[in-house]
């Protein structure tokens, strides 16, 4: 499929500020109507980069004149942004979507639109235009810059609109963000993926490669930096490929020694690598900026070359474990995570040994492994030999009972030692505990307060399991 990268104009956006000037009046018209401040919730399935433009989507309705709720039942517009990876989050994102009709019924005026990589997809939009009539606005990824005009014309056109545009990759600069967090950011460096691994939609919903400017990412770190925000995770589907489009030679890795040097105390991560193209220069650049925090994560999805070949990842077990290697050698102590999925189409037992395998030599701290789910117009999903899913299932619980026990391995060596961690918040299983990530982003429960949240502090770790640590804040 040829797209094409569109660069969003200046001119454009600042239609688009225009759009949310409309708007902010339509919004302070409604609240002297209402006695109150029309409320958007937004509500994000999927990975980092979902959130990553929820803020963007929240950001813009604040400048539209909404307030954010939590709670769907006090929203008078609600955004959905869909994940497309899993089916289980396909149906998850329609259940729900399906519960806001009662909503739509209780108030005439709620404006309810959908949004994301799943109604990227043509058969989800037909579904939603077909099944959810009670939708107002549908828009796909490439349209994200355009949501002021798109519910602004909702308004004006009283019609339900349906926007797509599946023959460019955009890429924009300068709309309002409202991050969730006053000291974690995201911050995205390219967006969509060249790599049609056989089981992945998201070259299909989410275009072709695209680097933002250096410029525009460092400007942006660095104004974050000054309002002393802790920590920037850098988000790409294959960050490694940064700058390939750029036409210079400025690649990742001078990326993040770029931001290196913006003053601030700060943590660097990035995610996902992808391993044909993490390179030498990379990892020497993780070992030798403290900025940068020792944990890489890099999914090699399968141990066995076979299937490797199958998905279509261009690398094999012997080069994935060479880089490893050498991320061990030349990184003190680094923190390793990886993706894997069990049960893709044909995979044998004995294949499924070697991904099994690779776990036990690597010795990850952690990994996020999946149950291979078929995504429609996929070549995997074409494929013949798909697994039942009671194989898939004894895999998976078997790769769990593996990896589990390395990582509480892992985690009990830390007994003992003192770690530095940014404190995160009030812990969501313990009331009385706060919750913080190291460098590596393991979870560690401690005593504390308000105060620390937002903070880097020591923590002597006095006791490990499986899921987490727990240690005193040393002062
Ligand atoms: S690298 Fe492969 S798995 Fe990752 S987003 Fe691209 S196609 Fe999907």
């Amino acid at each position: 499929m040829e797209e094409k990268i569109v660069n969003i104009s200046q001119e454009d956006i600042e239609r688009q500020y225009e759009y949310m000037s409309l708007m902010k009046e339509r919004t302070n018209a409604i609240s002297l109507e209402k006695g109150c401040t029309p409320k958007v919730h937004v509500l994000t399935f999927g990975c980092q980069q979902n959130e990553a433009d929820s803020e963007y989507i929240a950001g813009m309705a604040l400048e539209m004149g909404y307030e954010k709720t939590d709670t769907p039942e006090n929203a008078d517009l609600i955004v959905v942004n869909t994940c497309a990876v899993r089916e289980h989050a396909e149906l998850k994102a329609l259940s729900i979507t399906g519960q806001f009709k009662h909503l739509k019924a209780k108030n005439r005026s709620l404006k309810i639109g959908i949004c994301g990589c799943m109604v990227t997809q043509e058969h989800r939009k037909d579904d939603i235009k077909n099944k959810y009539p009670y939708v107002d606005f549908l828009f796909g990824t490439n349209m994200l810059w355009r949501f002021p005009e798109i519910l602004n014309e909702s308004f004006e056109r009283k019609k339900r609109l349906f926007y797509f545009d599946h023959e460019s990759s955009n890429i924009w600069e300068g709309l309002p963000v409202k991050r969730e967090s006053g000291f974690k950011a995201w911050i995205s460096v390219m967006y969509g993926c060249n790599n049609f691994c056989s089981y992945c939609v998201v070259p299909y919903v989410r275009g072709r490669e695209r680097s933002r400017q250096p410029k525009d990412i460092l400007r942006q770190i660095e104004c974050l930096a000054k309002q002393g925000y802790k920590e920037f995770t850098l988000l790409g589907q294959n960050v490694n490929s940064y700058g390939k489009d750029l036409g210079t030679e400025y690649d990742f890795s001078d990326l993040l020694n770029d931001i290196c040097a913006i003053d601030g105390d700060f943590w660097v991560r990035f995610m996902t690598s992808h391993p044909k193209d993490a390179s030498k220069k990379l990892i020497d650049t993780i070992a030798k900026q403290d900025k940068i925090v020792k944990h890489l994560h890099l999914p090699f999805q399968a141990g066995n070359d076979r299937v490797l070949r199958l998905m279509n990842r261009k690398y094999d077990s012997k080069g994935y474990f060479e880089l490893v290697s050498y991320a061990k050698e030349k990184i003190e102590n680094v923190g390793l995570t990886s993706d894997v999925i069990v049960g893709f189409p044909t995979e044998t037992d004995e294949e499924f040994e070697d991904t099994l395998e690779m776990l036990r030599k690597v010795e990850f701290d952690s990994v996020y492994s999946f149950i291979y789910s078929p995504r429609k117009d996929t070549p995997a999903a074409k494929m013949e030999g798909q697994i039942p899913d009671e194989t898939k299932k004894k895999r998976f619980a078997k790769l769990l009972e593996v990896q589990n026990s390395i990582t509480k391995d892992l985690n009990s060596e830390y007994v003992g030692k003192t770690i530095k961690i940014l404190v995160e918040g009030k812990s969501k299983t313990d009331d009385d505990k706060y919750t913080g990530r190291n460098d590596k982003n393991r979870l560690v429960h401690i005593d504390g307060d308000d105060s620390l949240v937002g903070q880097f502090v020591n923590v002597k770790i006095d006791k490990a399991d499986t899921f987490a640590m727990y240690g005193t804040v040393i002062k």
